[in-house]
């Protein structure tokens, strides 16, 4: 049973990731305008039209900036929960798109695809992650998080693959010219998740079944992917789990493509 995933693009100014599996394709978020995101899907070889739906994690627009023209445009199923359909529908542009509405804590069949929402803790109105299931083959993917918490850890574990988010150092954010409300809206926790942070978590929930992971949405005034990645790897290896792969996600262009 393989799974294909493919980070499109991931930081505070677009998101989107690609996954598929036995026939089925589905996108979470859609935060990037509708061509540059129909340009990362042919550069990984794969038709926009073959695509079935968008799983929103919630509803900031750099997870849902391209929803309205690539809803239109192909006809994508929309799925989220109520909140973030009430959040996204604030934005005059979305009002009147049609969704399917999942229950944070349910999990719902996508043709091939099994989700599993669950709540995570970030400033958005019923923000989640998600775990994507095809056989035994298990993705996790949460972003814009403020901590991790027990209901995480626990979806996290016993997954092959994770797309986590490594927001910011936090002595370049402590250090950083932002204004202090925002410095301490990233650090709480309704925020993001530091360097430090995504290292214990997946060093918590690793297991013997993770090999590889994204590290996302890095802040690129608080963060440097070299940092990021240094950061992870260090606390991996003290746990002698240095046979995990890290890679580290960009806004720019697509990741590598993971298809064991
Ligand atoms: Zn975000
Ligand atoms: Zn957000």
């Amino acid at each position: 049973m393989s799974m294909t995933v493919c980070v499109l693009a991931s930081g505070s100014s677009g998101n989107s990731t690609y996954v598929s599996a036995g026939g089925t394709a589905i996108l979470i978020d859609a935060g990037l305008s509708a061509r540059e995101l129909t340009r990362r899907l042919e550069g990984i070889g794969v038709l926009p039209q073959s695509i079935s739906a968008v799983c929103l994690t919630h509803e900031h627009s750099d997870h849902t900036g391209g929803l309205k023209v690539l809803h239109r445009k192909y006809g994508w199923a929309l799925y989220a929960n109520s909140g973030t359909v009430d959040g996204v529908a604030r934005n005059p542009d979305h009002v009147g798109l049609k969704w399917t509405v999942f229950a944070t804590g349910s999990a719902f069949q996508i043709g091939a695809l099994r989700l599993e929402p669950f709540t995570v803790s970030h400033d958005a109105t019923d923000p989640v992650g998600f775990v994507v299931n095809h056989g035994e083959m298990r993705l996790g993917l949460v972003t814009d998080m403020g901590m991790a918490t027990e209901v995480i850890r626990q979806r996290l574990t016993r997954c092959r693959v994770l797309v986590l988010e490594a927001n910011h150092d936090e002595n370049l954010l402590k250090n950083s010219k932002r204004p202090w409300p925002l410095i301490q809206r990233i650090q709480g926790r309704q925020g993001h998740l530091s360097n430090q942070h995504a290292a214990e978590l997946i060093a918590h929930v690793a297991g013997d079944t993770l090999e590889v992971v994204y590290l996302a949405h890095l802040s690129s005034e608080c963060n440097q992917p070299a940092l990021a990645l240094s950061t992870v790897a260090a606390h991996l290896k003290s746990r002698g789990l240095d046979r995990i792969r890290l890679e580290v996600c960009c806004q720019e262009r697509a990741s590598s493509i993971w298809s064991p």
